[in-house]
């Protein structure tokens, strides 16, 4: 057909995490991550020799201080290219006397924010980890390549800077290297306190933590899935929260359960070839992330990783035994799956910080009538600047997805007629001008992302 009328070339899309300008912006952006870029980055960083945290600081081509100090140099390379526009900085914290830590050592972040113009408190970040490990994870000598744990998810972040620092955004993101991941999450408890102290509003953490293994030791061999870890109550609720909840529901709807939906909803509209597998808990059965320090100080934060770990590549020093050959090597890394995963960050990032603030305080009423209502605060001034209005979502209790919606427009309370509170769970999102969308935010404390 040569021409189309009008009317059909705007007709109203169905509903997305991002409409109009803001979804065209995505589409270019998940298409601009480069898997050649990502793979030179995890080349350099294997070629340190060993990340481990208590690894030597001193030389310049091995261990976890020259690793910190080139991704430093990248950093402000990248920036360099935007007009600086990335504020680079280490945040760093001296452990000591602890099973994995036993004698003072440096914990060392490396950060790079890219400020918001409207909105610049409110942070979404996306983290990775400097350190690697082998059998021991007190070895801090031993070559301990990491390709894939975690070399993979900081080439993630190096390339998602490259990619977003070429647009601005509403929000700050956060581009972070966190470091002492394997001897306890200490990097992330240091870079939560940081945020804590700092003022900084974190509305998600997309801690990625292996993003680049293809090959499970269940025999399966998969580039088309990821999975998304979230929790699904705050840790942070209180025993009175969780009363109120026991009555009203939400125990499948903190934020960060809210932020996995957001991101399964982003891999279906914009990521050829990838569907999100949300696993409804905080991380692998009793093994631990990056994200659980911001989940602990009350942040909203999931695991990105690969859907089928191979545990003869985790941690293991490098050897053949019985003809199996143990390590964390390059030959174990899928570069172009690892630029699939940062495609899904990339757009997730910029989504949100395309994104009005979130709403807040959010509250629902409608026991005993025939409709429900939902209220929310209405930002005022600079922060609101690209406010559009308000979208209302609910979904049937076991359903996985939000299901249905409505747009509201610019108020700060709406009642959906004849839907009667008992049957479903509800939800709001803040629309930008531009169509970007926010997660969608449950009620009360149980969902709140905060002011
Ligand atoms: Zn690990």
């Amino acid at each position: 057909m040569r021409w189309l009328p009008f009317f059909l070339l705007f007709a109203a899309p169905a509903a997305s995490a991002a409409e109009g300008d803001a979804g065209a912006l995505l589409h270019r952006l998940q298409s601009e991550v480069s898997a050649d870029r990502i793979e030179a980055d995890i080349v350099r960083l294997v070629g340190f020799g060993t990340r481990h945290t208590l690894s030597e600081t001193e030389s310049e081509t091995r261990g976890i201080g020259a690793a910190r100090r080139w991704i430093k140099a990248e950093f402000e390379a990248i920036s360099a290219d935007c007009g600086g526009c990335l504020e680079v900085f280490y945040v760093s914290d001296f452990v000591e006397g602890e099973t994995r830590i036993p004698n003072r050592t440096e914990v060392v972040n490396v950060i790079a924010l890219q400020r918001g113009r409207l909105d610049p408190d409110r942070v979404v970040m996306m983290s990775g980890d400097i350190d690697s490990r082998v059998s021991d994870p007190l070895n801090g000598v031993s070559d301990s390549p990491g390709a894939n744990d975690n070399a993979s998810g900081v080439a993630g972040v190096l390339e998602a800077a490259r990619v977003l620092s070429r647009e601005k955004f509403a929000g700050t993101i956060v581009y972070a290297a966190l470091s002492g991941e394997e001897q306890g999450l200490y990097g992330g408890a240091i870079l939560a306190k940081y945020a804590q102290e700092n003022g900084w509003r974190i509305k998600a953490v997309l801690n990625n933590d292996m993003i680049g293994n293809i090959e499970g030791v269940d025999g399966v061999i998969d580039n088309a899935t990821a999975r998304v870890f979230s929790d699904g109550v705050r840790a942070t609720e209180t025993p009175e929260e969780a009363r109120i909840r026991r009555f009203t529901g939400g125990e499948v709807d903190s934020p960060s359960r809210n932020l996995a939906r957001y991101i399964d909803q982003l891999a279906d509209d914009y990521i050829p070839n990838l569907d999100v597998m949300m696993v409804y808990r905080l991380d692998r059965f009793a093994r631990g992330g990056h994200h659980r320090p911001f989940n602990d100080a009350g942040m909203p934060g999931v695991r990105i990783m690969e859907t089928h770990e191979h545990y003869d590549r985790q941690h293991q020093d490098l050897r053949t035994e019985d003809g199996i050959a143990y390590g964390d090597v390059l030959s174990g890394v899928n570069f172009d799956y690892a630029r699939k995963l940062t495609s899904l960050n990339v757009v997730a990032l910029a989504a949100m910080a395309s994104a009005p603030p979130f709403p807040a305080n959010v509250e629902i009423s409608g026991a005993v009538q025939p409709s429900t209502t939902l209220k929310w605060v209405r930002p005022v001034g600079r922060a609101a600047g690209n406010l559009a209005g308000y979208r209302v979502h609910w979904r049937l209790t076991d359903a996985p997805q939000w299901t249905h919606s409505v747009d509201v427009g610019d108020v700060a309370e709406y009642t959906l007629e004849n839907i009667v509170i008992d049957n479903y769970y509800f939800g709001v999102s803040s629309l930008a001008k531009d169509g970007a969308e926010s997660p969608v935010v449950f009620p009360g404390p149980a969902g709140s992302f905060g002011e």
